[in-house]
């Protein structure tokens, strides 16, 4: 009988492998793997080691995206711009635990709306709101998930208005002082988020004063 391998740690395209994941229909040993794009994706060690399975699925659909942008109409610069923009925000706030982005967004909340799952509806929603090239896709209230009453699109300073709106919607203006000292007295980023229910990103803003009049 040949030696079992051991693939945990190896890397393969865009798959790390985590652990053993039980046995396919033909009794071949499946392997979990860590994809880059935050997914967890099993399959057999012959698939990981000829090459043929490199991703959780993510790379194929990024191939099918270039291969549709090459046969574009001329609004194809358009299209895929926000295509790219679609695909980013969703890949963070699907996230699985785990991974940075997963602290980021679904971990605290921000999560992605089954009606964007397909490219499509995005679209249409994006085109009627607003969608032009130079801004990108905002959430009004940074605290809450996307979906298509929290979704703008923006560009840099309505981006930081709403976070300041956010902020300032949400916390007094002698509450943002009371971070800031406890904070001088060593309470911890962490311990502030918690205690007034604001991200650690916004904590930090606070600390610099970003929120000052
Ligand atoms: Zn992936």
């Amino acid at each position: 009988m040949p030696k079992k391998l051991n693939l945990i740690g190896h890397k393969y395209g865009r798959l790390t492998v985590l652990s053993e994941d039980g046995k396919n229909s033909s009794g071949k040993i499946k392997w979990k793997c860590l994809c880059v794009c935050g997914n967890t994706h099993s399959t057999t060690g012959n698939g990981l080691r000829t090459g043929s399975t490199q991703s959780c699925g993510c790379l194929e659909i990024e191939v099918l995206q270039k291969r549709n942008f090459k046969h574009g109409d001329a609004a194809r610069g358009k299209v895929s711009r926000l295509n790219n923009i679609w695909c980013n925000a969703k890949a963070r706030a699907t996230c699985k635990s785990g991974t940075r982005d997963y602290d980021n967004y679904a971990g605290r909340g921000i999560t992605w709306p089954k009606e964007w799952n397909e490219y499509e509806p995005f679209k249409k929603w994006a085109l009627s709101n607003g969608y032009k090239s130079n801004l990108t896709l905002e959430r009004k209230d940074n605290d809450l998930p996307y979906s298509e009453s929290n979704c703008i699109w923006a560009n840099n300073s309505t981006q930081m208005l709403n976070q300041r709106r956010s902020i300032k919607n949400k916390l007094t203006k002698s509450e943002i002082n009371e971070i800031k000292k406890r904070h001088s007295i060593g309470v911890t980023e962490g311990r502030l988020s918690i205690d007034f229910n604001v991200s650690r990103p916004s904590i930090k803003k606070i600390i610099k004063g970003y929120y000052d009049e």
